[in-house]
């Protein structure tokens, strides 16, 4: 195998001669990414990588990947799980390395030769996993092994590893045609394009639209150090004075909380709403319908009737009716919430002097002068409470309580930017867990959001490989004055990356391909979002919600005060949610391309669902990128559907009146440590001893007394 490892090394050394650009660099400097990474914990050398390092790198391994795989192919010995099934698992050692540690540092920190990089092996990668997984010759291998798996005495996860291989293989058209083959090659090409063009586009409006004030009474009552930040805003985009808001969370979020002027919030409501849809050539309207289109073929090509079936074959929803069904029932519950807050912030709207009904631009604000005047609530009053590290604190030491975990601080490994924190985790009994990286503020370098990604996955096959996790951030970045000051839901957002970065963390499994994260799309989201629940908690919001200049705990009155009014606008955001889970499945579920124009798509399909023009769905087609860019296609409901997971999961601890429970936390422990090694009803139902009940969802959301 070592053989054609080399040969596959000199043979892109010519290709590489052949360019003169890179010539030089071959020569001069050795890739860091492809010497053994002789650091602590066998972390990438983040201080020797360079961007351009990254190409040759990944086209080095994509060789190796690729012998690696032939040598399966040519081995003469009869098929065996061994040299087969495990010969895929364990092939392109490389690849896997480099693909994970990619996509990190492309999304957190990239620049234009990262996402150069990204384009030019996107269609690249998309063929060289065609190649494999439609090579009749391997899949001959895996079928001759899967045919005799009854007589083979595997272990329940070999058998588990088995079955995911065959399937691998047959969702991936291996049964087609010649013809029909090729066909999906070509459409797995041309989506791999277009999905990357659409998040780009996305990328490029959201950071090129700004909102220049110099009018102090715009900013309302703008926390003193959001105000700082759009200072320093207007200051980069090159003005003299003034303030600066972007269509970025961080930016506009607030200012559409606190600006009492309607002209401005509108300005920027309407420029975030039309992102990519604007008719330039950021416009992501004719990729959506190319998107569509596509996913319609490519779903017909495999035995489905639409793009939705396909993938939901693999997750706990099975199949889209079970989805639309399961929405069905929690639609009418939001909406007539939703319709109750309306009425409520119509009459302040009023009252203040304003004819007509309340707006989209006016929603967020007039919810603040609701807050304030029904519950006296302002949610800029808990900001002090948490700073960024306080609240980091908060959540290592519920892993602490739950799990028995620590985090020590290391000052001393490597970053891939200086703002990233790390840490060791250790196991209760001191052992070492993994490493977890933390990169928290918004930067142009950074996509939106928030996101839990993993450098390097557990496994455990001739001794444990430990792994590496990273969540990223958006928080609003200290200024001069201040520390970052995080709203009470930007708190929430580290509880819930916390909670995928645990579920990576606590991963005991023997493959790679089945550890942690690699769970289906709607169990996914349940290890993080249950870890929100938590932090909702008064007796866990005293374990760290403390003011940054006095230390003093967060009073148990204000806690009161926002538990009241965040309940307060819950219509509001599950039907901002379910609207975009909605149109997610209204676009996956088409069985032919649609004639109708994006928009008019959208208000057609929104109208019949009956959601009120206040609200907008909480993302648009042209800005959707979980759906257009991301791997979430007809997967968006996944947020609550594991809502339903992690309120009934919560509830385990409630019912033993100890939200610590040890024994529960040990069957939760073991549910995580098991990754995505066994069907993900049957984890639930082994940790629960049932299967979870939707009342503790719709009791949560105050939907239901
Ligand atoms: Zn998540």
């Amino acid at each position: 195998m070592k053989k054609t490892i080399l040969l596959a090394l000199s043979s892109i050394v010519l290709i590489a001669c052949n360019n003169p650009k890179s010539t030089n660099k071959t020569v001069e400097r050795e890739n860091p990414i492809l010497q053994e990474w002789d650091t602590p914990f066998g972390l990438p050398p983040f201080d020797k990588i360079q961007s351009e390092d990254y190409l040759p790198a990944y086209k080095i391994a994509l060789a190796e990947h690729q012998a690696d795989i032939d040598a399966i192919i040519n081995n003469t010995e009869a098929p065996t799980f061994k040299n087969t099934i495990e010969g895929i698992e364990f092939a392109g050692k490389n690849l896997t390395k480099i693909s994970s540690l990619l996509s990190c540092v492309e999304a957190a920190n990239t620049d234009s030769i990262l996402k150069a990089t990204k384009k030019e092996l996107a269609p690249i990668t998309s063929a060289h996993y065609d190649n494999i997984m439609l090579n009749e010759d391997l899949f001959a291998k895996v079928k001759a092994v899967y045919d005799q798996k009854e007589t083979l005495n595997l272990t329940p996860i070999e058998s588990y590893l088995l079955e995911e291989k065959y399937k691998d293989f047959t969702k991936s058209g291996i049964n087609l045609g010649a013809e029909d083959k090729e066909k999906l090659k070509e459409i797995n090409g041309k989506l791999a394009e277009l999905t990357l063009q659409y998040g780009n586009n996305l990328l490029d409006e959201t950071n090129s639209f700004e909102y220049h004030t110099t009018d102090s009474t715009d900013l309302g009552n703008l926390p003193t150090s959001l105000k700082a930040l759009a200072k320093e805003e207007a200051t980069k985009r090159g003005h003299e004075s003034g303030w600066s808001f972007t269509v970025q969370r961080p930016s506009i979020n607030p200012f559409l909380q606190s600006s009492p002027n309607r002209k401005a919030r509108k300005i920027l409501y309407d420029a975030y709403a039309q992102r990519a849809n604007n008719d330039n050539d950021k416009d992501n309207k004719k990729i959506i319908k190319e998107i569509v289109s596509l996913r319609i073929d490519k779903a017909k090509l495999l035995g489905f009737k639409n793009h939705a079936s396909r993938v939901l074959q693999n997750n706990m929803a099975e199949k889209p009716e079970n989805v639309l069904a399961f929405m069905d029932k929690m639609w009418p519950f939001a909406l007539a919430k939703a319709k109750e807050e309306k009425a409520a912030m119509n009459k302040i709207f009023q009252a203040d002097g304003n004819e007509g009904d309340i707006q989209g631009h006016d929603w967020r604000y007039y919810v603040e002068k609701v807050r304030k005047e029904r519950y006296n609530f302002d949610e800029e009053e808990t900001r002090p409470y948490f700073e960024v590290s306080a609240v980091t604190k908060g959540v290592f030491e519920l892993a602490n309580k739950l799990f028995g975990m620590t985090f020590v601080k290391r000052t001393d490994l490597p970053i891939w930017h200086p703002e990233q924190e790390v840490f060791e985790v250790n196991n209760r009994d001191g052992s070492h867990c993994g490493i977890m990286y933390l990169d928290f503020f918004a930067r142009d370098s950074k996509r939106g959001g928030a996101w839990m990604n993993s450098i390097r996955k557990q496994s455990n096959v001739d001794g444990m490989i430990h792994p590496v996790v990273t969540t990223n951030y958006n928080y609003p970045a200290p200024t001069e004055n201040s520390p970052s000051l995080l709203s009470y839901r930007e708190a929430e957002t580290l509880f819930h990356e916390f909670g995928h970065a645990i579920h990576g963390l606590l991963s005991n499994v023997k493959y790679r391909s089945l550890s942690g994260t690699a769970v289906p799309r709607d169990f996914v989201e349940f290890p993080s979002q249950v870890m929100e629940n938590w932090m909702g908690e008064p007796e866990v919001l005293q374990l760290f919600a403390k003011h940054y200049k006095t230390g003093e705990v967060i009073p148990e009155a204000l806690i009161k005060k926002l538990k009241d009014a965040n309940s307060f606008n819950g219509g509001f955001g599950t039907v901002e949610y379910m609207a975009a889970a909605y149109l997610d499945m209204y676009w996956h579920t088409l069985e032919a391309p649609t004639e109708m124009g994006v928009n008019e798509f959208e208000a057609k399909k929104l109208t019949e669902l009956g959601l009120i023009d206040v609200i907008q769905p909480r993302y648009r087609s042209t800005y959707f990128s979980h759906i257009f860019s991301g791997g979430y296609s007809a997967g968006y409901y996944s947020y609550q559907w594991s809502e339903v997971l992690d309120a009934d999961c919560f509830n385990a601890f409630k019912e033993t009146g100890n939200l610590f429970d040890p024994a529960v936390a040990k069957r939760y422990q073991e549910m995580m440590s098991k990754g995505g090694s066994e069907k993900g009803m049957k984890l639930y139902t082994d940790f629960r001893g049932q299967e979870p009940d939707i009342k503790w969802l719709l009791e949560k959301k105050g939907f239901i007394e």
